[in-house]
C-alpha cells in the first residue's frame, strides 16, 4: 500500500514525491535527520529530538524551515493518515535545492532549506524476538570524520559497517578507534555492565548524542544503578558481564558477542533486561 509522505509543505502518495537533482542532500549530504518511534500510535521522545535537530541544524549554519509546532503537526499528521501503531518516523532537513551543483552553501534568504518526513510501519516493534536472544557484534575500525555528534544523512560507512557485520554472520558493528578503543554502534549507543556499573562512552564530538542515551541514563540513576560515563575497550566488553545498544528504533537491545568472544552467560543480562523494560514502560507513559 502506498503511504503518504510530507516534501516541502505537501503531503504526497510516495509515488508522486520529488526531490530535485540538484537538492544538496542528494549532491553532498547536506542534510540532517531525526527517527523518533511510533508505540501505540503516539510520538517517543519528540522534544529530545526536536532539540537535536536544532542543534545539529545550528552546527551547520541551516535554517529550520518549519516550527516545532509545525513539526509536530507533520509527525502526528503522517502517524495518523499512514496508520502507524507501532513504527518509525524519518525527517530529514536538506540545505535546499539552489538549481545548480555548487560547493559553496547558497545564501539561506534566497534557497529554503528542504524539508522531507516519512513513515515506516513496524508492528510489534517493542516486541522484536531479538530482544530476547540479543545480538552478536563485531568491532570495525571507525573511519568516520570528525562530527559525529551532527546527526548528518552520511550514512555510507554505518551500511558498510552493517554488510561487514552481516558477511561476517553477526547483527551489527561497533566502531573502534584508538587501540581498541570503543566508539559506538553502526546506528546505536554502545554500552557494558560490569559488577553492576554501567558503562558508556561520555559525550563529545566522537558520537551522536543518543536521544535513547540520555533517557536510559536518566532511568538507570533514578532507579540508583551506578553509571560510569568513559571509554572502554573490546577487550573490557569482553569480560563484562552484559553489554547492550540503545537507540530510537531498537530501545535497549542486549549485545551477547563481541568478537566471536560470548560475554557472561551468552544471554542477555538482567541490567539490560530491566533498563529494557523501564525505557518501554516510562517512554509508552510519556509519549504524546
Ligand atoms: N549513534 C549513532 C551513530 C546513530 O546513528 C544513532 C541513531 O541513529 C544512535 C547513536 C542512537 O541515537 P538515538 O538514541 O537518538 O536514536
Amino acid at each position: 500500500m502506498s503511504r503518504t509522505v510530507y516534501v516541502n509543505g505537501e503531503y504526497l502518495p510516495e509515488e508522486e514525491a520529488k526531490i530535485s537533482v540538484f537538492d544538496r542532500g542528494f549532491l553532498m549530504a547536506d542534510a540532517v535527520y531525526e527517527v523518533t518511534s511510533v508505540l501505540g500510535g503516539k510520538l517517543i521522545d519528540f522534544a529530545g529530538h526536536a532539540e537535536r535537530l536544532h542543534r545539529s541544524l545550528a552546527l551547520l549554519d541551516m535554517r529550520q524551515p518549519v516550527t516545532d509546532a509545525e513539526l509536530l503537526a507533520i509527525h502526528r499528521e503522517l502517524v495518523a493518515r499512514n496508520g502507524i501503531e507501532d513504527g518509525l518516523v524519518y525527517l530529514q532537513v536538506t540545505r535546499g535545492n539552489p538549481g545548480d551543483r555548487d560547493f559553496a552553501f547558497p545564501d539561506p534568504d534566497k534557497v529554503k532549506a528542504g524539508i522531507v518526513l516519512f513513515t515506516q510501519s513496524k508492528p510489534g516493534l517493542a516486541d522484536n524476538p531479538a530482544a530476547k536472544t540479543g545480538m552478536k557484534v563485531i568491532s570495525i575500525p571507525d573511519i568516520r570524520w570528525g562530527r559525529r555528534d551532527i546527526k548528518t544523512v552520511q550514512l555510507l560507512y554505518p551500511s558498510i559497517g552493517k554488510m561487514m557485520a552481516k558477511k561476517a554472520g553477526c547483527d551489527d558493528a561497533w566502531f573502534v578507534e584508538d587501540e581498541g578503543v570503543v566508539t559506538e554502534g553502526t546506528s546505536n549507543n554502545a554500552y557494558i555492565v560490569k559488577g553492576g556499573r554501567i558503562v558508556t562512552r561520555q559525550l563529545s564530538e566522537d558520537i551522536l548524542h543518543g536521544i535513547t542515551r540520555a533517557a536510559i541514563l536518566r532511568y538507570a540513576r533514578e532507579a540508583q544503578m551506578v553509571v560510569e560515563e568513559r571509554a572502554f575497550t573490546v577487550a573490557e566488553a569482553q569480560a563484562a558481564d552484559e553489554a547492550f545498544v540503545t537507540s530510537a528504533s531498537a530501545f535497549v537491545m542486549p549485545v551477547v558477542e563481541i568478537d566471536g568472544v560470548a560475554l557472561g552467560s551468552g544471554a542477555p543480562g538482567p541490567v539490560t533486561r530491566r533498563l529494557r523494560e523501564i525505557y518501554l514502560e516510562e517512554s509508552r507513559k510519556a509519549a504524546i
